[in-house]
């Protein structure tokens, strides 16, 4: 579809497809990047979202782009090389979104955590720690072994007390230590969303994206889409159903196909956002993010937000996604999260401007503490029975910063099923193929270049 597409043409177009070879449900980033990736291999796919796009979890996120630190002490080595990797990649090619974020650690002992950190790595605990600036100093280390492969970022940093207080003279006095290093932060998720599916569209004129059109039942052949604006009903048959409903993956599953054969996919979890009005604590912080454990050795946040400060973050289980707001207990947590580090800084009430949540698509799990729940990626495809015509691709899990590979490896899924090859890789197409270098183009330093047997269905790749 032409980007510059009325809301009109684009419900025309839809009215004259019947059916499609794929339908994506869910404009989230996840969704988008399917859509994306499928896009720049020529496939027409329709990818539709209820509400705006990235309205959900992809607009409440912490706004890091992170390899994910913590990650490294559940064995997730493979999910904190391939964030790094996304990181690099998204710090050159969308650089007018994503940008350095140097962080600081405080610490409150030098060994401690070692024997929890071994025992959470051994699956033998899923207790929270305090961690001690040896364990901290070793995750960095391998941090640092990923960062150095594939991109630029600066090594880390361990200081010592007299050169933390230095640096930081409002830290509690528990802060005996503190380490330094970088990782990322976007500014405007949803824009740079937005951003995947214009240029999708450029890429293939026949895929169609359609916000404030809801998946509202199915009979086992076709899908009923509605539109929230003029209540207008869309009867589509699709051969391929990607679910990328995040924390609606089941609620979904249901109205597709009402039968108890869907086991349950998520287990969602919600997470609230302060944004503060407080020059002081924005002075402190400098430009950088403190990244810290809070009395219950739960992780929280805090960096600098267009002259705010943007504090996180709440991790509480939720079973309905459409109900969530920021309570006012997970504001005081928060607030008395701020004061563990920072004693002296005093925030009213009336300093916060601006809260916000999401639930986080996290994959069904009876983990005791939510923080433990893997953060990696899964695809769960039930395949054509009695109860649906179609294959269905559910999207499970994720984070923000890994979406190009989890729409790529959904993107694969999908060709495999509908008969088609990759022709494409957004990832090795350093043109205005990637979306996210529209505004940077130039070679991905670091990254393996586009093999010349490919070709992209896109003329912009071919050249
Ligand atoms: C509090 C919080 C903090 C986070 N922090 C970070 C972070 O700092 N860094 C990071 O990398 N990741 C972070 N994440 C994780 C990341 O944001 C999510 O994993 C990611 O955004 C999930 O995207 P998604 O597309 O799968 O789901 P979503 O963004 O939730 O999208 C699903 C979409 O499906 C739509 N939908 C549902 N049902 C229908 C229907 N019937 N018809 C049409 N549309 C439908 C919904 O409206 C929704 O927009 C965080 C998440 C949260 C909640």
């Amino acid at each position: 579809m032409e980007n510059n597409a009325t809301r009109e043409q684009r419900l025309s177009a839809l009215r004259q497809r019947t059916t499609s070879p794929v339908l994506i449900v869910g404009g989230g980033i996840n969704g988008i990047s399917t859509f994306r990736e499928l896009a720049l291999q020529g496939i027409p796919a329709i990818l539709v979202e209820k509400g705006d796009w990235c309205q959900a979890a992809s607009g409440a996120l912490s706004r890091m782009i992170h390899g994910g630190l913590r990650y490294l002490e559940t064995g997730e080595f493979t999910l904190v090389k391939e964030s790094v990797i996304e990181r690099d990649r998204l710090l050159k090619n969308a650089a007018h979104y994503v940008f350095p974020l140097r962080t600081t650690v405080p610490i409150d002992n030098l060994g401690g955590g070692l024997i929890n950190a071994t025992r959470r790595f051994l699956r033998l605990s899923d207790k929270p720690t305090r961690r001690g600036a040896l364990l901290i100093k070793t995750g960095l280390s391998i941090y640092d072994v990923y960062t150095r492969q594939f991109g630029s970022m600066p090594k880390h940093q361990v200081r010592g007390e007299a050169a933390t207080r230095d640096r930081w003279p409002a830290f509690a006095p528990w802060v005996k230590y503190s380490a330094s290093y970088y990782d990322a932060w976007i500014c405007a998720p949803e824009r740079l969303g937005y951003e995947l599916i214009e240029d999708a569209e450029r890429a293939c004129p026949d895929a169609l994206a359609l916000n404030y059109l809801q998946l509202v039942s199915a009979d086992g052949e076709s899908v009923t889409l509605q539109d929230a604006l003029s209540g207008e009903r869309f009867t589509l048959q699709p051969h391929v159903l990607v679910n990328a409903g995040g924390a609606w993956i089941d609620q979904l599953n249901q109205r597709l196909a009402p039968t108890d054969q869907f086991s349950k996919l998520i287990g969602g979890t919600k997470g609230s956002h302060l944004i503060i009005d407080h020059p002081d604590l924005l002075h402190l912080l400098d430009g950088e993010m403190v990244y810290f454990e809070n009395q219950e050795g739960r992780v929280c946040i805090m960096f600098p937000w267009f002259g705010k400060v943007l504090l996180g973050s709440t991790d509480i289980r939720v079973d309905d996604p459409d109900s969530v707001v920021c309570e006012e207990a997970e504001k005081a947590y928060i607030l008395e999260s701020l004061r563990f580090v920072f004693p002296n800084i005093v925030v009213p009430e009336s300093s916060i401007v601006y809260t916000f949540c999401g639930v986080r698509p996290l994959p069904a799990s009876d983990a005791k503490v939510n923080g433990q729940i893997s953060r990696n990626h899964s695809l769960v495809l039930l395949p054509p029975d009695a109860a649906h015509a179609y294959s269905l691709l559910c999207l499970v899990g994720g984070k923000w910063t890994t979406f190009r590979q989890f729409g790529e490896e959904a993107a694969d899924r999908v060709l495999r099923l509908i008969g088609e090859n990759a022709v494409c890789r957004a990832a090795n197409c350093p043109s205005a193929a990637d979306a996210t270098s529209l505004h940077r183009p130039g070679k991905l330093r670091g990254l393996p270049n586009s093999p010349s047997s490919i070709h992209c269905r896109y003329p912009a790749c071919r050249s």
